[in-house]
């Protein structure tokens, strides 16, 4: 289980990987499950797994999210989104979580739905926000779980207005006071939305701080490897591209290997400059489930050592010899 107070003792940087439910079959299913064992070989702290709330994917996250933890054997953390769902299913979604050995929830509002406004109240049945389902957890299930929210240092795409790129000061304060409301409420840890601009994270951080949140902050990394992926995580997220990024995105269109590796390129130039300015000490990768432009940026931050089980073994036939 992820808690609050678990970070690193010794400074060493941990790494994460996002994966998300692909599309129910059972050739994609079981692909899936291999390319999370591969990539359980390079040592990451905790796996997660998306959330999409319409059927038939709830039911395949669920299975898949049990596979990770049981099978494949690493720390699984399971997205859950509440907004539009009843509560007997939240109910449901969380106990068969449990019941599989899951010990970590990623809470989320997720995104709303026509009709709704802009904190997801008249649903109905359930809850309108992240920190309905925090408060939820915590009350239903006691510290059983540890709860991740999501952080968002250039704000809710909510808070940017329609025709600007950024959000107003006072929208990115009232995020940031109710992310602190999020975490107030129970959760151990914030992973954030993708970025571009490793500036835009330092300062994230230090709002963060300045305003009491204490938990640990992970920055979201996407080492982007398509054009089409690009665009459609920069367009969903509302994510602000610099100039300099945009450019040489529009340079290599066309020429995938050049996209992926200045993808790469790019991502390690973010981490290095996070984990040189800030304190933050670990890595959440939006692997788009590929093994490769994850681990290219890990390959060169040199964070791709030897595993911690590679370890218990080379200690243990040392101390045979
Ligand atoms: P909330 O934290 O509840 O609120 C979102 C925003 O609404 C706030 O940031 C704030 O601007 C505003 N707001 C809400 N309530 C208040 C309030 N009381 N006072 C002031 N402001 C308020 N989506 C999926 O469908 N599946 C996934 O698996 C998934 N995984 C994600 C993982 C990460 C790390 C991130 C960053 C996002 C993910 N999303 C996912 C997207 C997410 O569902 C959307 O961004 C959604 O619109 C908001 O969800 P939330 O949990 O951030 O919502």
């Amino acid at each position: 289980k992820i808690e609050r107070n678990q970070e690193n003792q010794d400074g060493a940087i941990i790494f994460s990987f996002e994966y998300f439910t692909p599309k129910p079959g059972h050739a994609t299913v079981s692909g899936f499950v291999d390319t999370v064992t591969a990539m359980s070989r390079h040592g990451p702290s905790f796996c997660d797994i998306t959330w999409r709330p319409r059927d038939p994917y709830p039911a395949l996250t669920l299975e898949l999210a049990g596979r990770m933890q049981a099978e494949v054997g690493v720390e699984t953390m399971m997205h859950l989104t509440c907004v539009g769902m009843p509560v007997d299913r939240i109910d449901y979604a969380l106990d068969t979580a449990r019941a599989k050995g899951v010990r970590n929830i990623l809470a989320l509002r997720g995104d709303l739905l026509p009709g709704m406004d802009s904190v997801g109240a008249s649903n109905g049945d359930g809850f309108t926000s992240a920190l309905d389902l925090v408060k939820y957890i915590r009350s239903k299930h006691g510290d059983y779980f540890g709860i991740t929210v999501a952080g968002y240092p250039e704000a809710h795409p909510s808070q940017i207005p329609d025709g600007s790129e950024e959000a107003t000061e006072e929208g990115y304060e009232s995020d940031l006071a109710y992310l602190k409301q999020k975490v107030d409420a129970g959760a151990d840890l914030i992973i954030t939305q993708l970025f571009f601009d490793a500036e835009v994270f330092i300062k994230f951080v230090k709002d963060c701080r300045r305003i009491g949140i204490t938990c640990p902050i992970v920055p979201g990394i996407l080492p982007f490897a398509s054009f089409r992926s690009f665009k459609f995580m920069t367009e969903t997220c509302k994510t602000k591209v610099p100039k300099e990024v945009r450019a040489k995105v529009e340079a290599a269109r066309g020429d995938d290997a050049a996209l992926a590796a200045y993808g790469v390129e790019l991502a390690t130039e973010i981490c290095r400059k996070i984990l040189k300015e800030t304190g933050v000490r670990a890595l959440h990768f939006y692997t788009m489930n590929k093994e490769g432009p994850a681990v290219g940026v890990l390959r060169n931050l040199g964070l791709l050592g030897v595993t911690q089980n590679e370890k218990k073994l080379e200690e243990k036939v040392l101390v045979g010899n």
